[in-house]
């Protein structure tokens, strides 16, 4: 009976050893897939940063509100012409609902954004001392703000990195490339931050973001030309 237990227990030790000999190798093989990811994709995109016009805080926050369902150049193109009109968050508020929608309208949703804008402006305003907060919890205060936009702004605007921004490209090649299971973008969020550097939580976006738009399209992915197929377990899969 002793020698029995005496077994159980070296089988025991030998099991949870065991485990976590695996789990290091897997948590390892994940980070070498990362690596391999954000160099590559490096090589792809040099230099990258966010394609939106803004020369401020504020211009920013509107621009990324603009950009939800929109391309970054359509955005270019009507703040340009936004931002000479809306000068301060006053112009916002005293314009009409009705015109401001009309100013914005070939963004998409211009209903929604309108609203959201003449909102966000009332409380930075009234609870903000007229600025655009730099912290993800008074972020996350304004309307049609969620951590995707709160995280390009406190990024962009104030080289603060507190997470990565996930829109519709992170979310479809995260989820192909294998970096995630999950589907709801703060639960993506939350699996990235875990195996994405986080000196680089900001750049990761954009080259995702890039590469979602110029190769792994969300009907016809170009796996034959995409410098991730030979890591990617969605590759060649589409079509
Ligand atoms: S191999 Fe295909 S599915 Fe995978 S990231 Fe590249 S384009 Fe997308």
């Amino acid at each position: 009976m002793i020698i029995n237990l005496t077994l159980l227990s070296f089988i025991n030790i030998g099991l949870s050893k065991l485990l976590t000999i695996l789990h290091q190798i897997s948590g390892s093989m994940v980070d070498d897939k990362v690596k391999k990811i954000i160099s590559l994709l490096k090589n792809e995109y040099p230099g990258i940063k966010t394609a939106l016009s803004y020369s401020d805080p504020l211009e920013l926050l509107i621009a990324t509100i603009l950009s939800a369902q929109c391309t970054d150049k359509q955005v270019n193109e009507v703040t340009k012409n936004l931002f000479k009109k809306y000068r301060t968050l006053q112009d916002y508020i005293k314009t009409p609902q009705e015109e401001l929608e009309k100013d914005i309208y070939s963004t998409g949703f211009y209903r929604n954004k309108a609203k959201n804008i003449k909102g966000l402006s009332e409380i930075l305003v009234n609870d903000f001392d007229s600025k655009v907060p730099d912290t993800m919890e008074n972020l996350l205060k304004l309307p049609g703000v969620a951590r995707k936009t709160a995280n390009i702004v406190l990024s962009g605007a104030f080289g603060k990195i507190e997470g990565i921004a996930v829109d519709t490209h992170v979310k479809r090649l995260s989820g192909r490339l294998g970096l995630t299971a999950n589907t709801n973008p703060e639960k993506i969020e939350k699996d990235l931050m875990k195996i994405i550097p986080m000196d680089i939580w900001d750049i990761f976006t954009l080259l995702l973001i890039n590469h979602g738009r110029k190769v792994c399209d969300a009907r016809k992915p170009l796996c034959h030309e995409c410098v991730l197929n030979k890591l990617c377990p969605s590759a060649f899969k589409f079509g």
